[in-house]
């Protein structure tokens, strides 16, 4: 699904080079829900846009979906993230004068499909929202407004989802539903990465890899990993 071999960033300054990524090696398979923590400053972000198409490498290649995106134009990349990428960010990101539908909608707007109101309905439908379909940002909780999030998000049937620090604006208990939807949605088939720099967020993913200036120090999978169970007795 995701692999980057040898993935450098530097950014040039006025005395030289920064460099913020230093060789990145990662394979992330299908079916994965994976959790990227580590101090801040350390790189996470510049390597969740490099994996979101929104920037690219100063070396390395990176394989999404089988296609080598380091060799696409800016064209062709900005098509490959629409198509099978989607976010979800810590601030929602949502249009503010606009519904719930209007909202989920957009990226099938963008790629020009004129049938989009069945899907909206449906994906706002799958993560619990079937009853807000008309609500503004402003009339709907944090959490509520980060399911919209995920429903925009999971639009187009992406390969993978991206989500940058997704509770980090959350309270605690909002923060338990928006991850056992992360949960449910992995169970039915989504590779998810998940930046976060909460262990209890880390704790329901698969997989946690630790970043630490810019280069990958730990790799664990997660044997006793939360969610399934507890939400069944609950
Ligand atoms: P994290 O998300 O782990 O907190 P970031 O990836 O945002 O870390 O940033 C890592 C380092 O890269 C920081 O020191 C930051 O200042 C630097 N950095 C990020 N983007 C740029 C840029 N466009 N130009 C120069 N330095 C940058
Ligand atoms: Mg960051």
């Amino acid at each position: 699904m995701i692999r980057l071999e040898g993935i450098t960033r530097s950014f040039p300054m006025a005395d030289g080079q920064v460099t913020i990524l230093h060789g990145i090696d990662l394979h992330v398979g299908p079916g994965e829900m994976v959790a990227i923590m580590g101090p801040s400053g350390s790189g996470k972000s510049t390597l969740m846009n490099i994996l979101g198409c929104l920037d690219a490498p100063s070396e390395g290649r990176y394989l999404l979906d089988g296609t080598d995106v380091t060799k696409l134009s800016k064209r062709q990349l900005a098509k490959a993230r629409g198509q099978k990428i989607g976010f979800v960010f810590q601030s929602f990101n949502l249009i503010p004068r606009t519904n719930a539908m209007r909202n989920v909608e957009l990226p099938l707007v963008y790629n020009g499909i004129r049938r989009r109101t069945a899907k909206t309905r449906e994906a706002l439908e799958r993560v619990g929202l079937g009853s807000r379909l008309k609500h503004l940002p402003s009339e709907l909780s944090g959490g509520q407004k980060q399911r919209v999030a995920i429903a925009r998000a999971l639009i187009n049937d992406p390969a993978i989802i991206l989500a940058d620090e997704p509770t980090g604006a959350l309270d605690a208990k909002s923060t338990k539903e928006i991850m056992e939807l992360f949960t449910e949605l992995n169970a039915a088939g989504a590779t998810i990465v998940i930046i976060t720099h909460e262990d209890d967020v880390a704790e329901y993913c698969t997989r946690r890899i630790w970043l630490r200036d810019g280069q990958i120090r730990g790799d664990d999978k997660i044997t006793d990993r939360r969610g399934g169970a507890e939400r069944i007795s609950a």
